[in-house]
């Protein structure tokens, strides 16, 4: 169940005079890679403990004036949001469950003494957005408008308690297919010296300190010739978590479906859910537990784990056929993607892009 959908704020909107021009900014479509080029405008809305949520616009995109004292910079008390919208073949504009993001948005919030924004005004602050930038959503194959909505603690103060000013803003940014020459199974380095999260921590919060403390060992996996970083539970070190930034589900043998319960130290992955609907959807049955990085090992070894992937917003479902760690390495480089991880990649990317129907009623049109 979600927060009350409400839209009390209103939005005005001033129209960027120096917008990219269209032959530019197809140009940047054709090919847009992802994370490099913004759209011409941003949303961005204030709160201040006296005033609550205020000054909801939509603006020209640029720089934002910041004190350098905003805590922010100092302490980080920072979460955020990533979403994608989509353009159907009608040229419609379409996201994906967008009350689960905001829904996880207020969770992170919760987490980081940061306040609530209602879900409908989340939603509303992505249509605003889409209002004037919609002509930057692509309509290249399994191509989309990523959307980063972001709060943060903007007040000048350098005490060491929550903001009293926040800022919450949404900027959007083209993305090309993730896997552009098709999708290539990628290895895993298991990290044994860093932990992501612990009990009582932020593992479940989407806040950018998680990401940091992720860089080093995620250098360390790219040393090892990975392209992703896995971590365990940080007290015995036993249990898998989660990737850097993506959940990982294991196909067993049996056509069991496997993957980490929400255990308070990962995130709640949206695509993650809608894994575990689909493949029950499909008489699949799925185990949400505990899972020992002995049990991946032996189970690849033995044959009884068939198929590993990682899931997430960005890349959708990216095989994965390598892990590796200091002194092993189980699986085969050569493998290609499994049957299952493939099927099931193929009919979520097709309900994003409406080239399926979706009986769950998970888009919402912006
Ligand atoms: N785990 C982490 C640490 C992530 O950063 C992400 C990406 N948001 C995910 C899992 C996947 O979440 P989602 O499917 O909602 O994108």
């Amino acid at each position: 169940t979600h927060a009350p959908i409400t839209t009390p704020l209103t939005f005005t909107t001033e129209r960027n005079t120096h917008s990219l021009p269209a032959a530019e900014r197809e140009a940047i479509l054709a090919d847009p890679g992802f994370g490099k080029y913004f759209t011409d405008h941003m949303v961005s809305i204030d709160w201040s403990r006296q005033e609550g949520w205020t000054n909801a616009r939509v603006l020209p995109y640029g720089p934002l004036l910041m004190d350098p004292a905003s805590s922010v910079l100092h302490y980080g008390q920072e979460i955020f949001e990533g979403m994608k919208v989509y353009r159907h073949p009608d040229d419609s504009l379409w996201t994906f469950r967008p009350e689960a993001n905001g829904t996880r948005l207020n969770l992170s919030a919760q987490r980081l003494a940061l306040p609530q924004l209602p879900v409908g005004d989340f939603i509303e602050s992505l249509r605003q957005l889409i209002a004037v930038d919609g002509p930057w959503v692509p309509s290249g194959h399994d191509m989309s408008l990523y959307l980063r909505p972001f709060m943060i603690a903007n007040e000048s103060f350098l005490g060491v308690r929550a903001a009293e000013k926040v800022s919450y803003l949404v900027i959007a940014s083209p993305a090309g297919p993730y896997f552009a020459s098709g999708v290539k199974p990628v290895s895993i380095w298991l990290s044994t010296e860093y932990s992501r999260a612990g009990r009582g921590g932020t593992g479940a919060a989407k806040c950018g300190g998680n990401y940091a403390s992720s860089l080093l060992p995620q250098q360390e996996a790219a040393a090892n010739g990975c392209q992703q970083v896995l971590f365990l539970d940080a007290v015995t070190r036993e249990y898998i978590d989660e990737l850097g930034g993506m959940n990982v589900f294991f196909v067993k043998k049996d056509g069991t479906l496997l993957t980490p319960n929400l255990n308070g130290n990962i995130l709640h992955g949206v695509t993650r859910a809608s894994i575990i609907q689909l493949a029950k959807d499909r008489g699949v049955a799925v185990e949400e537990r505990p899972i020992t990085i002995t049990e991946w090992k032996d189970g690849v070894a033995s044959g009884d784990i068939v198929e590993t992937f990682a899931c997430g917003t960005a890349a959708v479902i990216t095989p994965i056929n390598v892990l590796k760690g200091p002194g092993f390495e189980v699986g085969d480089p050569e493998a290609p993607a499994g049957e299952f991880t493939m099927s099931i990649r193929e009919e979520l990317t097709d309900i994003h892009h409406g080239r399926r129907p979706d009986r769950h009623g998970w888009l919402t049109r912006l």
